[in-house]
């Protein structure tokens, strides 16, 4: 529009009142261009502009012309690191104490921005020690080649007898556990809630184990010699599975029944010692982000140890020990009448 102005001006009589038009409008056309420029290179600048340079920006660009392409652009920049800022400022209240997912979208939303977000950084540092506790604690509960993933392994069985059913994927492509899914938003933000998913879980794992453990017993294979799990007890023929390696220095079994053997499907995970995940869990305690494998864990541990100190209170009974002589004293003879 200015540049038809000037044209129509340039066609005019000379005059001293048109060239002084002219030069005010050719003024104005340079002062505009040249905002544009700061504009466009702002938007682009490397390291990046604070708000307040951009919103300077766009004072002086309102100023000049309301019409200036470039002004939308800066606008726009300036209205979406607003929002990331206020959604970032309001995940950082101690109160909203957000899973890691959650925090990596906000952290991929910030930065492609092209304005300094302060928070960023500090984001990106949590996201980062989330992830690594989560590759150390993979590290150290995953066996090699594992079809499963940390969560699974962590969290109560839910496919006990139907493992081969597919994995659901949710619709962004990635994997929730069931305990999580059942959950809604508000749920998910009391924690006394995730512990009690578990506990409903955990219940759920052993009714379906006692129920598996029956139906494989009766439905015992005959044919030859099989593995029994000592889980399931679902039977496997030799050569169908890997053999469980023996402790070094005890004597070969004398038949298949005194293999030790955990199937495939309920041998899931490596069984770190009792030290190594409590020290895993003083480092998640440090972390300010939540993860679904941290709470699984949590509440792994919990169960274990609640298990552990059942089963020394139930050994330390006088009945229980004195059974438990009589069956040591028995199973030496059986040792020496063999030998
Ligand atoms: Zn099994």
């Amino acid at each position: 529009m200015l540049t038809g102005l000037e044209q129509r001006g340039c066609n005019l009589k000379p005059r001293p009142e048109v060239e002084q038009g002219l030069s005010r409008l050719c003024g104005l056309r340079m002062t505009m261009d040249q905002w544009e420029v700061r504009a466009n290179n702002c938007l682009q600048a490397s390291p990046k502009p604070c708000l307040e340079e951009v919103e300077r920006m766009i004072r002086e660009g309102e100023n000049i012309s309301t019409g200036l392409p470039a002004l939308e652009k800066l606008k726009d920049a300036v209205r979406k690191a607003k929002e990331w800022w206020s959604r970032a400022e309001n995940l950082q209240k101690p109160e909203n104490y957000p899973y890691l997912d959650t925090l990596e979208a906000l952290v991929g939303k910030g930065r492609p921005l092209p304005i300094r977000l302060d928070p960023l950084a500090q984001l990106e540092t949590q996201v980062a020690a989330a992830r690594a506790w989560r590759e150390r604690t993979a590290r150290v509960f995953l066996k090699k080649n594992s079809h499963c993933n940390l969560l699974e392994v962590l969290s109560p069985r839910h496919d006990i007898g139907c493992e081969k059913k597919r994995k659901k994927r949710t619709e962004d492509g990635n994997y929730r556990h069931p305990i999580f899914l059942g959950l809604s938003a508000i749920q998910l933000s009391d924690p006394q809630e995730i512990v009690n998913a578990f506990k409903q879980a955990e219940q759920a794992e052993l009714q379906t184990m006692k129920e598996v453990r029956v139906k494989n017993q009766n439905t015992l294979k005959k044919d030859g010699l099989m593995l029994e799990c000592e889980l399931c007890m679902d039977q496997f023929p030799p050569g169908s599975i890997p053999l469980p390696r023996l402790p070094s220095g005890k004597s070969k079994p004398t038949s298949l029944r005194d293999v030790k053997f955990l199937c495939p499907n309920c041998l899931r995970s490596r069984r770190p010692r009792l030290e190594t995940i409590l020290s895993l869990l003083v480092s998640l305690q440090k972390l300010t982000v939540r993860l679904p494998e941290g709470e699984a864990l949590q509440c792994l541990t919990e169960r274990a140890m609640a298990w552990q100190d059942r089963s020394r209170t139930v050994l330390a009974r006088p009945d229980i020990a004195a059974a438990l002589k009589k069956l040591s004293i028995q199973s030496k003879d059986e040792g020496n009448e063999r030998i």
